[in-house]
């Protein structure tokens, strides 16, 4: 009897196994523009990069909503600085990566790959899932392109090179040169701001900013008629600019003009 109760509390106190540790390390409940999405994250509160970046002068880090998230929701916090742990220090073994149930994933939402081993570790994810659709945003331009001089990049992950500074699209064409990638693969993700957007005309905004769900831009490449197919800079507004820097956009599409025209004549007509 007592050893039936001894074998009862520990199957009650059974530790997580690996799969189950990177099933939680998950998330699945974001809101804004991630609804709807799949994630995983790792804290830039503790990260170096992100730390650093976050204090250099006209960095888009200065404007970082992670922070701002990981300051207000504690939990959130604990569930990526536990991910550092996971995803930093070793590397997965192939057999305790899980299916991952989810068409749209993003790497990296709340923080910025630490080391090689944890790009590893999101890249053997990738490959072990290879019907789900991955981006992986990242300003670690160092750790990514060591790694890509030596690996392929898989054909489900697109790799997300984030500008650091407003205004100033990175230069992608040395990881196009690594060869690594197809075209449209590794795509140049800039922040612009309304005064710079107010003189330069040529700068297409192509980020609704809205949905990811809805425009797959970042992800989808699964075709040529995919949103994502062939394009190589994603061009969002600053979050603080938008209601202002929308106007002036508007004006310059001629079709939303027309439409914005007809409907006020069909306002007028009824
Ligand atoms: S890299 Fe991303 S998460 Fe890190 S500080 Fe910059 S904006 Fe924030
Ligand atoms: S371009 Fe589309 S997929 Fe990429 S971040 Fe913007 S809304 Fe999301």
């Amino acid at each position: 009897m007592k050893e039936k109760k001894e074998k009862l509390s520990l199957k009650k106190h059974k530790l997580p196994t690996m799969q189950e540790k990177i099933l939680d390390s998950f998330c699945i409940n974001h809101t804004g523009k991630m609804k709807g999405m799949s994630s995983v994250s790792t804290c830039c509160l503790e990260n170096p990069l992100c730390i650093r970046n976050q204090s250099t002068p006209g960095s888009i880090c200065q404007h970082c909503y992670a922070k701002t998230m990981q300051e207000m929701y504690k939990d959130l916090k604990n569930k990526d600085v536990a991910n550092i742990e996971l995803y930093t220090k070793t590397l997965i073994d192939a057999k305790d990566i899980p299916d991952v149930n989810s068409q749209w994933f993003r790497f990296e939402s709340f923080g910025d790959i630490f080391n090689r081993t944890h790009l590893e570790n999101y890249m053997r994810i990738a490959e072990k899932n290879p019907k789900t659709n991955f981006a992986l945003f990242t300003k670690n331009y160092g750790v990514a392109m060591e790694y890509f001089k030596e690996n392929k990049c898989p054909k489900n992950v697109t790799l997300v090179i984030s500008s650091m500074f407003l205004n100033k699209p990175m230069n992608i064409e040395p990881f196009y040169k690594t060869g690594a990638f197809e075209e449209g693969q590794c795509k140049c993700f800039t922040v612009y701001d309304y005064d710079y957007l107010k003189k330069h005309k040529e700068v297409n905004i192509n980020c609704g900013s809205r949905s990811c769900l809805g425009c797959k831009l970042c992800y989808d490449r699964s075709s040529d008629k995919a949103p994502g197919w062939g394009v190589r800079e994603v061009n969002e507004i600053l979050k603080s600019d938008q209601s202002k820097a929308e106007g002036i956009l508007i004006v310059r599409d001629s079709k939303k003009v027309d439409e914005i025209f007809n409907n006020i004549l069909d306002l007028e007509e009824d």
